[in-house]
């Protein structure tokens, strides 16, 4: 017994992955203008940017991939269809977000004792400038999308915005002080502040993919709800998890409280599935008891 309902929901042309395709070819060529610009201004506040946006190209690319793949329906291999792939390339992205802020604090930190050297600094302000319009572009392209995949790019992008925007403050205060030691600082903040944020949406993604109770959904008000029903003697073998963070999945037993006739017994499950649906629940699966009837889920 399925709520089908909502299964017919993605297949229409995805426009989140349209969007995440501008988004991707947008960060990769202007990736390759910032390594360059990073190197020739010597300053580690960018090139920080710059390996981030390029780990970022790496993750937008996988998220494009997989987004258009998680719209793929079911088949022989996977009974849900392809949902969870596009919640893989989200921890795909988080783990390459946390390596990355890892390498640019391995490169950065010892700049912080040695002698700073004098930097380009209205290169760095114009590159800052540069950055700042095409990040900018990129979050103005993804709002109001709804996938996890989305929103953690989205995060990350509005991120990027605001790492161009610090540079852009370091840079031109450089400018006028000649403060040098300030663009390894700059690289440092960025890099805790990238991955800070990477390692909550990572632990996010993990607890769907393990399985936990979606944050959308109270399975003791649920049950409390379904017990207040005339028909129901109780409920067990309550589970509930979602696919990618959207998607809701619940399964439950249901004693009835009296032996029901066909049509009652329709209408009873029509009640649960309403209820259900108003508690976040897209895919129910339902089973009908008896209570003389001994089952071996009776605490599972
Ligand atoms: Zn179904
Ligand atoms: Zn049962
Ligand atoms: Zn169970």
């Amino acid at each position: 017994m399925h709520a089908h309902s909502d299964h017919a929901h993605h297949e229409h042309a995805d426009p989140a992955s349209t969007r995440l395709g501008i988004v991707f070819w947008l960060n990769l060529s202007f990736a390759l203008i910032e390594i360059a610009g990073g190197l020739l201004l010597n300053s580690m506040a960018i090139l920080a940017d710059a390996l981030h946006d390029f780990g970022d190209c790496l993750a937008l690319g996988l998220a494009w991939y997989f987004q258009k793949l998680s719209g793929k329906k079911r088949d022989r291999l996977f009974s849900y269809g392809y949902k969870r792939f596009s919640l893989l390339a989200a921890v795909i992205n988080g783990l390459i977000l946390v390596g990355g802020s890892l390498l640019i604090l391995r490169e950065t930190v010892p700049r912080l004792w040695s002698e700073p050297t004098a930097l380009n600094t209205p290169g760095i302000v114009g590159l800052a400038i540069l950055g700042l319009s095409v990040n900018g572009f990129a979050v103005w392209r993804l709002r109001g999308g709804h996938s996890a995949n989305e929103k953690v790019i989205l995060l990350h992008l509005l991120e990027d915005v605001l790492g161009w925007a610090a540079v852009l403050g370091g840079g031109g205060l450089m400018y006028l002080t000649h403060w040098y030691w300030l663009d390894p600082l700059l690289a440092i903040l960025i890099a805790f502040w990238i991955s800070s944020n990477a390692l909550r949406s990572l632990f996010h993604n993990l607890g769907i993919l393990l399985q936990m109770i979606p944050s959308s959904v109270d399975l003791d008000e649920l049950r409390a709800a379904l017990l207040e029903l005339p028909d129901i003697f109780s409920v067990h073998d309550l589970h509930s998890w979602s696919l990618d963070g959207e998607y809701n999945v619940l399964t439950l037993h249901v004693v009835q409280a009296q032996t029901l006739s066909p049509s009652e017994s329709l209408q009873l499950k029509q009640k649960i599935r309403a209820l259900a649906r108003t508690h976040g629940i897209e895919h129910l699966t339902l089973e009908f008891e008896t209570q003389n009837e001994a089952c071996e889920l009776e605490d599972c």
